[in-house]
């Protein structure tokens, strides 16, 4: 039999694409290796992200769905969840910048991924969608009429056929890469990410999503925190290094020698998860032939949840376009390129010229945080918006900064001119 469309990998976008293909009355197979995708085992902090138009949507929770007021979906949750209303980015000297929306509203809601992957899971078994759980897919050719998967299933291969290709298998990729649909883009870095839940820690709110800035906390790259489900004092340490500074290395200096040992040094680890994942620039072109490419396999570092979700309702739609004769992939890629905005062309540029670490001391940090205080920015999660609301109002100090550091001005400057100053 020859599928309309096969999909691989049962994430976010892999299962959307699925669900609603099937709806869309295409016969459908979806292909995941996992046997049971409601044990969350890579890390995901698993926030619902309330910014508006950040990452292809902007989502909303509404009596136990999630609610895309860009897209149009709807899917099913009705879990648990906490409100998160407040974000602190954090100095050594604990010198606090406080992001919040006036009305207190969300900026990210924590819910249970596993939970609505599984209820994804039984709409696409609803909706008539052929799933093989356990299916690892090991290579694939388009033929040009048609795309054929290499599938192992319980030590048995298999040959599956189908009209259309979705690649969803994640931001690592395997098959866009043994594909060539990597070959042009630039893996910036490799990073080993572990989340680590830790039940005890002091003075921790539920409400609040900490990052963690300065060398004296012992991490590689700013540390985060921020609240688990599992109980109200039970939060989530994001801790990300890579070869040479493995995360159980770092783990074992922040909690014992950081400027957080005191918050985190009797806290006990009660579950972790983790991952590595390599930093491509993303995939601008996410197809090729018969096959698209989505979700975080094709952007640059990841979609979010809700960008995932979006991207596999788009992918079907494109899909069915594509087999009724229409340029479904290539109004797809339109949508892609406009909605996410690590497509665009300064997105890396405003990255690097935003970093606080390595380029600030902790001194310059405690100093920088510090004239801001008590201050409230506007709540957003977008990593891109915040580093600029944040610089806006410290730049809003600057004859200040100038004359009582005149070195850390030029500092600032000397980024701030070619990076900073034309996107505040
Ligand atoms: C540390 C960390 C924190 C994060 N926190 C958040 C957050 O708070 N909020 C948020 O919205 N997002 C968060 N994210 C991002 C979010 O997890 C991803 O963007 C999202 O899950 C991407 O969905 P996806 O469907 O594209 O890929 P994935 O969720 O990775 O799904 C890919 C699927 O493909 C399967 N697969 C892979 N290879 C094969 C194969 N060969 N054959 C068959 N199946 C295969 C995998 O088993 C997996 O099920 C975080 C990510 C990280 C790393």
């Amino acid at each position: 039999m020859i599928y309309d469309v096969a999909v691989i990998g049962a994430g976010p976008a892999g299962l959307m694409a699925a669900k609603t293909a099937a709806e869309l009355g295409l016969k459908t197979v979806l292909l995941e290796k996992r046997q049971d995708v409601s044990r969350i085992t890579r890390a995901c902090c698993e926030q619902l992200i309330m910014d508006k138009d950040f990452q292809g949507d902007t989502v909303r929770l509404e009596a136990g769905k999630i609610v895309s007021l860009n897209n149009g979906f709807r899917v099913e949750y009705g879990g648990p969840t906490v409100d998160v209303t407040d974000k602190y980015f954090i100095s050594p000297a604990g010198r606090t910048i406080h992001f919040a929306y006036p009305d207190r509203s969300p900026i990210v809601i924590k819910i249970d991924k596993g939970l609505m992957l599984q209820k994804l899971w039984g709409a696409c078994a609803a909706a008539g969608v052929d799933i093989r759980s356990g299916a690892h897919v090991n290579g694939v050719r388009d033929n040009g009429n048609t795309v054929e998967l290499s599938v192992t299933c319980e030590k048995k291969s298999e040959t599956i056929s189908a009209r259309k290709l979705v690649i969803a298998d994640g931001v690592n990729s395997r098959t866009a890469e043994r594909m060539g649909l990597n070959s042009k883009r630039q893996c910036f870095a490799s990073a080993l990410c572990v989340i680590y839940f830790l039940k005890g820690v002091k003075g921790f709110e539920r409400s609040a999503l900490n990052t963690y800035f300065g060398r004296a906390f012992c991490g590689l790259a700013p540390i985060t925190m921020n609240t688990a489900l599992q109980g109200n004092d039970v939060a989530c340490l994001v801790v990300i290094g890579n070869k040479n500074s493995p995360p159980e290395k770092l783990f074992h200096n922040i909690t014992t020698k950081g400027a957080l040992a005191p918050a985190l040094g009797s806290a006990a680890v009660v579950g972790k998860t983790g991952c590595a994942a390599r930093a491509y620039t993303s995939l601008r072109e996410p197809f090729r032939g018969n096959v698209l490419v989505i979700g975080d396999a094709a952007a640059y570092v990841e979609v979010e949840m809700q960008g995932a979700l979006a991207c596999g309702f788009r992918a079907a739609r494109a899909v069915a376009g594509e087999l009724a004769g229409s340029n479904g992939f290539g109004q797809y890629t339109a949508w892609w390129q406009e909605a996410f905005e690590f497509n665009g062309d300064d997105y890396l540029q405003v990255a690097q010229g935003f970093a606080l670490v390595p380029t600030y001391t902790d001194e310059e940090l405690d100093y920088l945080f510090g004239l801001i205080e008590g201050e409230i920015l506007e709540g957003t999660y977008n990593q891109y918006k915040s580093p600029r609301l944040m610089w806006g109002a410290i730049l809003k100090h600057e004859d200040r900064i100038r004359s009582e550091r005149p070195e850390l001005h030029a500092k600032i400057n000397s980024r701030a001119k070619t990076t900073l100053s034309d996107m505040l």
